[in-house]
Formats: structure tokens, sequence, C-alpha cells
């Protein structure tokens, strides 16, 4: 079973409860945490807590690959070899940006 961090009791399970959520008797297969039920909905508090803040990490880190992307692509060179240059790097960042895309589903 893994352990739920400080943050995590603070910041997922303690609402929760203040909420009226109810501690069910059941443990999450993936992370062993207690289920939790709420307007019918069985759910795992901190799976879905997890997600979220790695979706929210992955947000960032796009916002900055897209930053950089648009920042080259308007301030590109109009000698040809570091056009060239530039677009090489364009579209590394481009494939980076797809793959972090991708890893968010
Ligand atoms: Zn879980």
């Amino acid at each position: 079973m893994m352990a739920l961090t400080n943050e995590e009791i603070r910041k997922v399970i303690t609402p929760l409860l203040l909420s009226g959520a109810k501690m069910l008797d059941k443990h999450c297969p993936k992370c062993g945490a207690p289920m939790f039920e709420k307007d019918g909905r069985v759910f795992c508090p901190l799976c879905e807590y997890r997600e979220q803040k790695k979706r929210q990490e992955m947000k960032g880190i796009e916002d900055i690959l897209m930053k950089k992307i648009r920042y080259l692509v308007n301030n590109l060179p109009e000698d040809l070899e570091e056009l060239e240059r530039y677009l090489d790097i364009i579209e590394k960042l481009i494939r980076i940006l797809e793959h972090y895309k991708k890893l968010e589903g």
C-alpha cells in the first residue's frame, strides 16, 4: 500500500470528508488508498488528485514549449543558413511537444 503524504491528506482526504463524502471499506487496486463515495460515484481521490497534478505539470511544460516555438517563429532570421537552424530547432520542439501531449492522453 502506497503511503499518503501529509499534503495529500490535507489537500485531498480532509476536504472530501468535510464535503460529506463517505470513506468506503474498499481500497483502490491501483494505489491502495481508501476509496470514497459521493453522489453515487465511487472513486479513488488520490489517483484523481495525482492524475490532475500530473496533467497540470504537463500543461506547464507544454506552455513553455509553445511560448518558445512562438518566439522562434516570430523571430525567424533572414539568413538562410540561420533560418535552417531555426527551423530545425522548431521541428524538434514540436516533436517534444507532441510527445508530451501524447503522455497527457
Ligand atoms: Zn488510487
